[in-house]
């Protein structure tokens, strides 16, 4: 169920410069500002120093195996979908040293891990707000909680936005995670222009939300600012790609391990796992050990990993899903069923990223 909205008060609003203002607060409270922008003619997420390298004025077109930029005919700062990366990469990194030993004498001594950023994150939507969510459910709250994840976790500062544009391959409103942010932020903004008027409308989602808020200049919003933000929320839900009826999905894909639509897929699919690298939820990953050449420093690595490749089961003498039928139906499987047994939510938040990002677009709302 849709965990109802947070609400610790009036909404506030801010202009354009009290958003800067609010990137200047954090940084001084010493958050790493980490946020959407634009890089060789992509969105990528990565560290931001000011509103100015968000990407205002750009919005995305997607669609199945299609990712394009476009220039909006106003200057928002929000105005775009999810790109390829999300949020884990700063939470969960693609690769990250467990731990180093370096030689001393006849024994060894373990180095002390690194220093764990505190991030603010800007822009998040609502349904990578549902990605953290479960990926908490994973890293921190089964019986073997990772110190890693939750030493960034922890500290993080979440600036959330509604979605208030068109989502050519979301579907988070048929899976009840957007398209507005309800939990898990400290702040949420909905993004409104009106004529020459151009404002954000605040959400407060926690205390430490509403101290930062205190530091800016801003006022209490208005009936008809608050109307504005509903109205935008509405439209944008309005304007999703796709659809995903998630009822009883469970039991209809335990009742389907046969059902020729895998062959189907199979037939297509390139077992390239870029579904699984830009899924925000995913998790798996592989463990690697090494040594330097003098046997002097020895490491530990975890990288992400992917069901798709036919090691990933391998164990002695052959892999268990040695077919793109059976890793496909896998990981869709797992993604919408056993993810529900393992976890108690739906691993699938309806982002719309393994869409646009397979290379042969296949659907998984199909
Ligand atoms: S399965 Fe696809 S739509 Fe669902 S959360 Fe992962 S990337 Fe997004
Ligand atoms: S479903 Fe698409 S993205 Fe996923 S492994 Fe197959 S071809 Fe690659």
């Amino acid at each position: 169920m849709r965990p109802a909205p947070v609400n610790l008060g009036d909404e506030a609003v801010l202009e354009p410069r009290g958003l800067q203002q609010l990137l200047e607060v954090l940084n001084g409270q010493g958050y790493r500002l980490a946020g959407p922008t634009l890089r060789q003619g992509t969105l990528v997420y990565d560290y931001l120093s000011s509103i100015a390298d968000l990407p205002r004025g750009w919005g995305d077109a997607q669609e199945g195996g299609v990712f394009r930029l476009r220039q909006l005919q106003e200057p928002r700062f929000f105005g775009f979908g999810v790109g390829q990366q999300s949020w884990k990469q700063f939470l969960y990194p693609p690769r990250r040293r467990l731990w180093q030993a370096r030689r001393e004498g006849n024994g060894f001594q373990i180095l002390p891990p690194e220093d764990a950023v505190k991030f603010a994150f800007i822009g998040v939507h609502a349904c990578d707000l549902q990605a953290i969510a479960v990926q908490d459910k994973v890293f921190l709250q089964g019986p073997f909680l990772d110190p890693h994840y939750r030493a960034r976790r922890e500290q993080a500062f979440i600036l959330a936005v509604n979605c208030g544009h068109l989502c050519g391959t979301g579907f988070c409103a048929s899976m009840g995670t957007g398209p507005r942010a309800a939990s898990g932020y400290d702040l949420a903004l909905t993004e409104i222009l009106e004529g020459e008027r151009h404002y954000f409308v605040v959400n407060l989602g926690s205390e430490r939300g509403r101290e930062v808020i205190s530091r800016i200049p801003h006022k209490k919003a208005q009936a008809g600012e608050r109307e504005a933000a509903a109205r935008a929320l509405s439209q944008a839900a309005g304007q999703m790609g796709r659809t995903l009826n998630a009822t009883d999905i469970k039991a209809l894909l335990y009742r389907n391990y046969e059902n020729p639509r895998w062959d189907q897929v199979a037939a297509r699919c390139l077992s390239c796992g870029n579904c699984t690298l830009v899924c925000p939820t995913c998790f798996c990953h592989t463990i690697e050990d090494s040594s330097d050449l003098t046997g002097e420093l020895a490491e530990r690595w975890r990288r992400w990993d992917v069901c798709y490749t036919v090691d990933f089961t391998y164990l002695h003498g052959g892999s268990v899903r040695a077919t793109p039928r059976s890793r496909y139906r896998q990981w869709l499987t797992h993604k919408l069923a056993t993810w529900i047994d393992q976890f108690g939510v739906s691993g699938c938040v309806g982002c719309g990223r393994c869409i646009t990002w397979c290379p042969v677009a296949i659907d998984i709302t199909e």
